[in-house]
């Protein structure tokens, strides 16, 4: 790629302001701009004039087909092509798209996870454009991003209760900016995904049915080298892992994505991207992007993209900081300490909602990010731990502290901190200590939320953190519209929800032990272990209430979504004990054979050449490998019996828990046998790569 073209292949592929600019008449071009930044509504004309040039620049770049592109509940994003032709009397086709192509499409809905929410008789569901996200062209293909619902008009996707929950912020917020004298267009959030993920090898990957069944390697003895050095966080990057990275900006650049960093992470083999932020709704549609190109990508380079949260046990596994923050349409960061006493209360109020937020809806926050694949990362040490709470860095949480306190604040220079009138302290937005173990922390201007797991959506974290926020936002300006003196109120309230909240704010060791006893015991956080217990939560009354009185979502599709997320659960494991039990019957167990007759070929052998010989190695091993074939065949129909037990539930709910109690500690049981053995087997006939060669050969 030559340097000086960046600018031009940037965003090439995507239908953006540039391409809208040039194309549109000026009329059509403010209508659409309107439908964007204030959610005017669309009218058919400037529809269909919009569809007649996106499709002359669709064709013009190449494309042939067109789709509806949406994020069902799958966690992955669909889309069904059509082409554009269509026949004309004189027996030839005309390349033909028109305005309603592209406000709604009619995809077949049933056979995507709707929880119950659609009868198959009635399985018809639509998608709805987003104008609010530019149209792009993947594989020949025009993709239009849009909401998918239900005829009844019950959200089926991530992104329709996304952009309810930027609706609802954008509501609140701009009430609160209004008392501070600013009438502002709109207020958005955005997000800088970092997404980290693994490469492994094409042909190793083939060789392990369970990273092609489930994404995840569920036996592996653990190689003599690991992460222990610390040689690989940031580390030079091997040229294969250069290649596929040069590859893979160039590909996301195109599609208009802000890829921005590239480095090795913690554990070998993996690494991380991360892009510049942009508006929430985008950044959700770029990430999932980004995903799948990595996976693409990979392959051209004859590896493959690991997108699991727990790839391999033993060494870190992947996750993906989700950097928030909100801002007005004129770019100011609302979480930005200004410079006048006025804009610094105005600041610790917008901070004060995300700590009421966080402390208030813990646990939707917890249970957002909670996927079977995550589970094995949260408290596990090398991601935050299930209990969610805030990190403000000393600086900040002393002067949150002298407010609370009504008491000078002694950093620098001592001022006092009559909010609204006295001038907050410049703190300083050093980076550099960062607290790494804190789950939601706050970096300056930002907070970034750390809990979510590599392969999740992170439209589902978003839409809780929105909506909670709004929520306290709501709460303030109900209070402070009503006030006589602002200042004086504005104070108070400051105060009392520093005082309120103040067991969510932690600044310590996340990791630690005492952490876990002290967020618990002595300060009531919720500490939710598992997919099975975070996620009944949604349907707790405070909880319901607060999504439903935002509109971000109805009674009904709450009810959905849990069934859904727990279904996703028990199926994602449901499938890995499947793959377990397939391994070891169909692998290991006629591996373990296999050296176990050539031990007792050798020894026989042997002692019939020499009565002299001990064959010490070659009998106990074998007495050995013997001993644990039969444990893995005691563990293996435990598993199989477990397994088969979950069908006997009807109630979802039991399920999960069944699976949390019995399924999943069957599995590590059964695992715990077969590695074992794993070591006490030759190489050459164990019959899959080991990890060792999984995570230290590509170059
Ligand atoms: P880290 O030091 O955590 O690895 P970086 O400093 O590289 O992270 O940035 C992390 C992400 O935060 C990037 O995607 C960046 O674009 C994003 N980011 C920076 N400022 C903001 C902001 N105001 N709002 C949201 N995201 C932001
Ligand atoms: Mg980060």
């Amino acid at each position: 790629m030559n340097q000086q073209n960046i600018p031009e292949i940037f965003g090439s592929m995507v239908f953006d302001d540039r391409v809208m600019r040039s194309r549109l008449s000026a009329k059509v071009y403010d209508c659409l701009k309107k439908t964007i930044d204030e959610n005017a509504k669309l009218d058919e004309e400037v529809a269909q004039a919009v569809a007649i040039q996106m499709r002359d620049w669709a064709i013009e770049n190449g494309a042939t087909h067109f789709t509806h592109w949406f994020q069902p509940l799958t966690g992955v994003t669909a889309e069904k092509h059509d082409s554009f032709i269509s026949p004309s009397p004189d027996g030839g086709v005309i390349m033909d798209f028109s305005g309603k192509e592209l406000i709604k499409g009619e995809p077949d809905a049933s056979s995507f996870p709707s929880g119950g929410l659609r009868a198959t008789f009635e399985a018809r569901g639509y998608t709805a454009w987003d104008p609010t996200s530019y149209a792009f062209i993947k594989d020949h293909t025009l993709c239009i991003p849009t909401a998918f619902c239900s005829y009844s008009g019950d959200a089926l996707d991530k992104k329709t209760p996304l952009l309810r929950s930027m609706q609802a912020l954008d509501i609140q917020a701009r009430r609160i900016l209004k008392l501070f004298g600013k009438d502002v267009k709109y207020v958005r959030t955005s997000v800088g995904p970092e997404q980290e993920y693994f490469l492994v090898d094409e042909k190793m990957f083939q060789e392990r049915p369970d990273l092609i069944f489930t994404g995840r390697t569920l036996f592996g003895a653990m190689p003599p080298k690991g992460q222990e050095l610390d040689d690989h966080y940031f580390g030079v990057i091997k040229p294969r892992v250069t290649a596929f990275m040069e590859d893979l900006d160039k590909e996301l650049w195109k599609l208009g994505i802000l890829a921005k960093t590239e480095h090795n992470e913690v554990a070998p083999a993996q690494h991380e991207l991360a892009p510049i932020y942009s508006t929430t709704n985008v950044a959700t549609d770029n990430n999932q992007l980004t995903m799948e190109i990595m996976q693409k990508v990979a392959r051209k380079h004859g590896m493959v993209c690991l997108l699991h949260e727990k790839p391999f046990a033993g060494v870190n596994g992947s996750g993906k900081h989700n950097n928030w923050s909100m801002a007005t349409d004129t770019g100011s960061n609302l979480l930005s300490p200004g410079d006048t006493p006025q804009d610094n209360a105005q600041f610790l109020l917008f901070l004060c909602a995300v700590i009421q937020a966080v402390d208030d809806y813990q646990d939707l926050l917890r249970l957002s990010v909670a996927t079977a694949g995550n589970d094995h990362r949260l408290g596990a040490n090398e991601a935050p731990p299930a209990i969610i709470s805030v990190f403000l860095g000393d600086e900040l949480s002393d002067i949150l502290d002298a407010i609370k306190d009504d008491v000078p604040y002694k950093g620098t220079k001592k001022v006092t901190m009559k909010l609204g009138v006295d001038t907050l302290p410049r703190f300083s937005r050093d980076t550099t200590d960062r607290n790494r173990t804190s789950p939601f922390a706050f970096t300056g201007n930002k907070f970034e939320f750390r809990s979510l797991g590599s392969s999740n959506s992170i439209a589902c974290c978003n839409i809780m953190l929105n909506s909670a926020v709004a929520e306290s936002l709501k709460q303030y300006a109900d209070r402070l519209e009503k006030a006589e003196d602002f200042d004086g109120e504005l104070h108070d309230l400051i105060r009392e929800v520093i005082q309120d909240h103040q067991r969510i704010l932690f600044n310590g060791n996340g990791y630690g032990d005492e952490w876990v006893e002290e967020a618990t015991k002595v300060r009531g956080l919720s500490n939710l272990k598992t997919t099975a217990d975070a996620m009944p939560h949604l349907l707790d009354k405070k909880n319901m209430d607060m999504l439903m009185s935002h509109k971000v979502f109805t009674e009904t599709e709450l009810h959905s979504r849990l069934e859904i997320m727990l279904e996703n659960y028990c199926k994602t494991v449901n499938i890995e004990g499947s793959t377990m039990v397939y391994m070891v019957r169909k692998n290991y167990l006629p591996a373990i054979e296999n050296y176990l007759y050539s031990l007792a070929n050798t020894t026989s052998i042997m002692k019939s050449v020499s009565n002299k010989v001990k064959c010490n190695y070659e009998i106990s091993t074998m007495e050995r490998l013997s001993e644990l074939t039969d444990y893995i065949l005691d563990r293996v129909q435990d598993l199989e019996e477990a397994l088969e037990k979950l069908k006997g539930y009807d109630d979802i709910i039991k399920t999960s828990e069944a699976i949390r109690d019995d399924v999943l500690p069957k599995m590590e049981h059964l695992r715990k046998h077969v590695d074992e053995a794993e070591m006490l087997t030759s190489e050459e006939c164990w019959p899959v790569p080991s990890y060792g060669k999984l995570l230290f050969s590509v170059y």
